[in-house]
């Protein structure tokens, strides 16, 4: 198999290797791509990442077939532009860059102007007729090589830089003469033979080579393993090496360099965008030495900036351009991210690949490039990032506001928001009730917070990782949230707090970016999101095209209806315990959990039977016919219980008993390891008036809502925490015995169902016994990873980010599902549960539900749907579009 491929003059760029990104790179493989269309690419050729990786293997040698290939391939270089590597009158000078299957920016190595030496370089002042520029190129070219490949540091050379031109009292690069090159030419090959103790080499071939194994080398460099890790690029897909005849954007007032797009990247407009610079080496665009120039007379116009654009300065070196960026777009059928030079008046292409986009500019590029015929709907689906659609549904902060940023933390839930400083969730609601906008501020937040959480713009926390109460209730609520900011600290006693070492105070005005995790000090202005358009246009051909269910974990009327709006088609999880912990009913409900026997518990649920069901009557009602899957009480009681002594003293006046008699029986409610303790199925089992309760609620108010409405209500009743089969079955007659009551109280009958949740692995592996009892199963993953993985989901962002770095899980296993371990666990209980009820409805309504990769698994397991937070259902219709295309 051939290790070295040609490209650009008469090469022939028929062998499919040549244009195989996994064996030439992708830059090789696009060099090789637009030479075969014709474009004009300098001519080169590509070393395989295939040599790279043996390479590496082997000690870093070279073969003798290797080094007789390059010679070869150099001959086609010299022959495409009839110059000679090495000849004293005339030289070849050539780039030599890395090139990987994925661009990895900046993390490797590249090598410019190289062939130059003592005698090459008068050679190419002559034939140029351009001392500076020879002279400019030659110390270009030692300063590079010496950095990348003789490991100089490249401080030395700036230094020397200095020198000369504080000696002559010049401030730019640009006022240095031919002979300041040249003294400093000699200038830096004494410090190559200081630092060395031997000379610069003067052998173009051992240049070359040098180069080579330089780039090769820095695959394993400690900044590319890093990007590798941070970006899952395997280590073993090594890099090529592309060699190409350089070409000169520095050669005086007709030649230029620049980058450029075929498509604006930041908001999808058909229009060329990009920058350029006039008599410049590619470096200098990217340095930011000399600030570049727009490309379109349009765009210098907008900007009212004077320096002319390419296309007035260069009109037909634009025009040729332009030509080019239209035939990238027809072959690639996708914006492209374009390196060009024009040399003396000429236009060469040196790099293409699809460009990076915004959010917004994908989705417009998508849709456009469908109505131009370019691409075809699935593509466009295939096109866009789910997890970017983030950022088009919340409010996003002005990208053009300045920012005072004060710290940072975990980016956990998406959005923007500002608001007054409030410490507690009490004081959010009552300030936020007057309708105050208010952000709360909490070292972690805890069930009894929702209403606070509820009432604010936004959260942030000091502790608390990705999957912490507070992150997962606000990606529910869609309030902004960055959590785990450890600079931040509180003091409660004089309502003050600390971020990054400056003090404020409640009250004082704050923001949260909860995309990037920034906490700002006052207020930033924000964009609303829009729904229409292009968002909804793809998101029809996303219904189109997918086979999985999308529903949506909400519990209050509000989240329903924005779900709703979000394209939810049911609900997956409702949470009832989020009622329960409502601050108008928490008396009721820790009367009844604190009460002594039965009939106080009794007593107390029938306080809660008429707002329950008037939580279900209004759900039911906003959902209209949709399927509803509400979950019987899951939480611990001790998660339920009062802290400290006001609120012990305030449930007693609420209930009636002693502060005292309180206080016992909390100490005996409290639980080591509430997680693991009187929860889920648990309570039902143990206190059965609490599931016939809101069996009860659930079942009167599908009676009225049908009753009403005339349409069917088809209520899915889920039991959570199950292991046995036993448990369910107990369950299960207890919900058919409320149902059979109130439908002879209510004269009617309605079709329900009874299910359970899979999120212990006992369950999983006893699916096929519990598959009996149950009509649907949804599984349970924030459960099943924390009880498979033996993990504490409230706990694990403490040692779960240096594991992830370390690649002990590829990521957090509580945002995308594990796979490998827990996803074996979904599958066999999917399995098993077929085996036997083979019309059993399937389901997710863990937090993976809105994870794209996680929801390719469920694609791919057969799961009816998956049910995300209001929010992430967007996201899940792509991405389940996507795992079925
Ligand atoms: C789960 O465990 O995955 C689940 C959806 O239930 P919860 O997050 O409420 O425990
Ligand atoms: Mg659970």
């Amino acid at each position: 198999m051939e290790q070295v491929y040609l490209f650009g003059g008469d090469a022939r760029h028929d062998d499919a290797r040549a244009r195989d990104k996994t064996v030439v790179g992708g830059k090789g493989a696009n060099l090789a791509e637009m030479a075969s269309i014709g474009l004009p690419v300098p001519p080169g050729f590509t070393i395989t990442t295939e040599e790279c990786v043996r390479y590496l293997a082997e000690g870093a040698n070279f073969s003798d077939q290797l080094r007789a290939d390059v010679a070869a391939a150099l001959g086609h270089i010299e022959r495409a532009v009839g110059k000679r590597f090495g000849d004293a009158a005339d030289p070849l000078l050539v780039s030599v860059r890395s090139g990987a299957r994925v661009s990895m920016p900046g993390m490797m190595d590249t090598v410019l102007n190289l062939g130059l030496n003592d005698a090459t370089v008068v050679g190419l002042a002559a034939a140029s007729g351009d001392e500076r520029f020879a002279w400019d190129s030659y110390r270009r070219f030692i300063q590079m090589y010496s950095d990348v490949v003789l490991g100089l540091d490249h401080h030395l050379f700036e230094d020397a830089l200095e020198i000369v031109k504080e000696d002559n009292g010049f401030y730019a690069d640009v006022e240095l003469e031919a002979d300041h090159w040249q003294a400093l030419v000699g200038e830096y090959k004494a410090i190559v033979a200081r630092e060395l103790g031997r000379p610069f080499p003067q052998d173009v071939t051992e240049q070359l080579w040098g180069a080579i194994a330089a780039v090769f080398d820095s695959w394993d460099s400690d900044r590319a393993k890093v990007y590798r890790r941070l970006n899952d690029i395997p280590g073993d897909w090594g890099t090529a090496v592309n060699v190409q005849a350089m070409v000169f954007g520095n050669m005086g007032e007709t030649s230029a360099t620049g980058v450029a797009f075929t498509r604006d990247p930041a908001t999808g407009e058909r229009a060329y965008y990009g920058e350029w610079l006039v008599n410049a080496q590619g470096e200098d665009v990217v340095a930011g030495i000399r600030t570049p120039q727009y490309l379109t007379r349009a765009a210098r116009e907008r900007a009212g900036a004077k320096p002319l654009s390419m296309e007035e300065a260069m009109p037909q070196a634009y025009a040729e351009l332009a030509r080019v960026f239209d035939l990238l777009e027809t072959h690639y059928r996708d914006m492209q991210d374009i390196e060009f030079t024009v040399e003396r008046g000429k236009l060469f292409m040196l790099q293409t690949r699809s460009g990076k986009r915004t959010a917004k500019a994908a989705l417009k590029m998508a849709v456009d490039m469908v109505a131009e015929g370019l691409i075809d709907e699935a593509t466009a689906i295939r096109r866009v990032d789910p997890m970017a659609l983030d950022q088009l549904l919340h409010p996003t902060l002005d990208p053009t506001a300045p920012r005072d940023v004060l710290g940072k933390g975990l980016p956990a839930s998406p959005g923007a928001a500002s608001g007054a400083i409030v410490l507690d969730a009490d004081t959010a609601e009552r300030l936020a009730g007057r309708g105050d906008a208010v952000i709360l501020v909490r070292v972690e937040t805890s069930p009894e917070d929702i209403h606070g959480m509820h009432a604010a713009r936004g959260i942030l926390t000091a502790r608390g990782g990705m999957t912490s109460h507070a992150a997962v209730v606000a990606r529910g609520m869609g309030r902004p949230c960055v959590s785990g900011a450890s600079g931040l600290s509180i003091d409660m006693a004089a309502r003050t707090l600390k971020i990054g070492g400056r003090a404020l105070k409640e009250g004082d005005i704050i923001t949260l970016d909860g995309a990037t995790g920034d906490i700002m000090a006052g207020e930033v202005p924000t964009i609303e999101p829009e729904l229409v358009g292009d968002f909804a246009v793809l998101m029809g051909w996303a219904d189109r095209h997918r086979r999985m269910k999308v529903r949506t974990n909400a519990e209050t009327p509000a989240d329903c209806r924005m779900a709703r709006q979000f394209g939810a088609e049911g609900i997956g999880l409702c949470r009832t315990e989020h009622m329960f912990f409502d601050a108008k009913r928490i008396s009721a409900v820790r009367q009844m959990i604190l009460a002594e026997d039965e009939s106080g518990r009794r007593a107390a649920l029938a306080k809660l039977l008429p707002e329950q069901r008037a939580d279900f009557r209004e759900i039911f009602e906003v959902m209209a016919g949709l399927p509803v899957t509400i979950r019987l009480l899951d939480p611990p009681l001790h998660e339920f219980l009062p802290h400290g002594d006001a609120e012990f003293a305030e449930l007693s006046d609420a209930i009636g008993v002693g502060v005292d008699t309180l206080k016992r029986r909390a100490e005996e409610l409290h639980e080591f390891n509430p997680m693991l303790g009187h929860r889920g199925c648990r309570l039902g089992i143990t206190f059965p008036e609490i599931y016939e309760m809101q069996a009860r609620a659930i079942f009167e108010a599908a009676c009225e809502v049908a009753a009403a409405s005339g349409e069917a209500v088809v209520p899915e009743v889920m039991i959570p925490l199950v292991a046995t089969r036993r448990e369910l079955q107990i369950l299960r007659a207890l919900v058919d015995r409320v149902a059979a009551q109130v439908f002879a109280e209510q004269g009617r009958t309605l079709d329900y169902l009874v299910g359970t949740m899979i999120e212990l692995p006992r369950a999983a592996l006893m699916a096929g016994e519990i598959a009996a009892e149950a009509t649907f199963f949804s599984f349970g993953t924030n459960d099943l990873t924390q009880t498979t993985l033996g993990v504490s989901r409230d706990d694990a962002a403490r040692f779960l980010g240096p594991y992830v770095e370390q690649g002990i899980y590829p990521r957090d296993p509580f945002v995308s599902l594990d796979i490998d371990g827990v996803g074996q666990l979904v599958s066999l209980a999917a399995e098993r549960g077929r085996q036997t009820r083979p019309e059993i409805k399937l389901g997710i309504c863990g937090e993976h539900g809105g994870d794209p990769a996680s929801i390719a698994f469920c694609e791919q397991t057969g799961l009816d749907y998956v049910s995300a937070s209001p929010y992430r259902v967007p996201i899940a219709r792509l991405a389940a579009a996507q795992a079925a295309l």
